[in-house]
């Protein structure tokens, strides 16, 4: 099992550290070549208005639309996230749209640009998750078949639509690696069902 991190812009190292702290092999993932190797992709914090203009320029939008149609697990952390989001409140920017959600940019105030909470998060557990929030967006809309994982001050932080996942904040940044393998497991699930769908169809 290999996983990808896009490595456009963002904190590329500190997700593939800490995909190999859970267990995983990792590479940085720069071009359609390299996304075609991969099992599962990651889409790191950074900065959204860049790294959308920069994912058409790498030719990189079209085939992880493709992959993540075709089953392929995505996550995206904080600017990942609002990148694979359906829309952007505050922004009027084509995004990767593959999960149904509507996000709004550096969302929790100046006061809150940056911190540190006990996140409870069900699906991983009873001991709460160190959440570093980082000039974070929150989510305002969820689909109907949006699972809503996580909330911090009545704002959706965490979601899942079937092989998407989206968190608000940085597990990458900790060493709680709760988040990266709960993703881990859901990249293992698709490769076991890999060609599944098409004879069941
Ligand atoms: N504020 C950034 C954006 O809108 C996201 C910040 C982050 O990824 N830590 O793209």
């Amino acid at each position: 099992m290999l996983v990808g991190v896009l490595a456009l812009q963002g904190d590329v190292d500190e997700h593939i550290a800490a995909l190999h702290r859970a267990g995983a092999e990792a590479i940085a993932v720069k071009t359609p070549a390299d996304l075609e190797r991969v099992d599962g992709l990651v889409i790191p914090g950074g900065e959204s208005t860049t790294v959308m203009k920069l994912l058409d320029r790498f030719h990189l939008a079209a085939p992880i639309k493709a992959r993540v149609k075709d089953g392929m697990p995505l996550w995206g952390t904080c600017m990942g996230m609002i990148v694979a989001a359906h829309d952007v409140a505050d922004l009027d920017q084509p995004t990767l749209d593959l999960i149904d959600i509507t996000v709004r940019r550096n969302a929790f105030g100046r006061q809150n640009e940056s911190a540190e909470i006990g996140l409870p998060v069900a699906a991983l557990g009873e001991e709460p998750f160190p959440a570093i929030f980082i000039r974070a967006p929150w989510i305002e809309r969820t689909g109907p078949s949006v699972e809503l994982l996580a909330e911090r001050d009545g704002h959706g932080v965490m979601v899942r639509q079937r092989d998407v996942l989206g968190t608000s904040f940085h597990p990458e940044l900790t060493s709680d690696a709760r988040v990266h393998a709960y993703f881990l497991k859901m990249v293992a699930e698709a490769k076991k069902n890999v060609g599944k769908t098409s004879t069941a169809a």
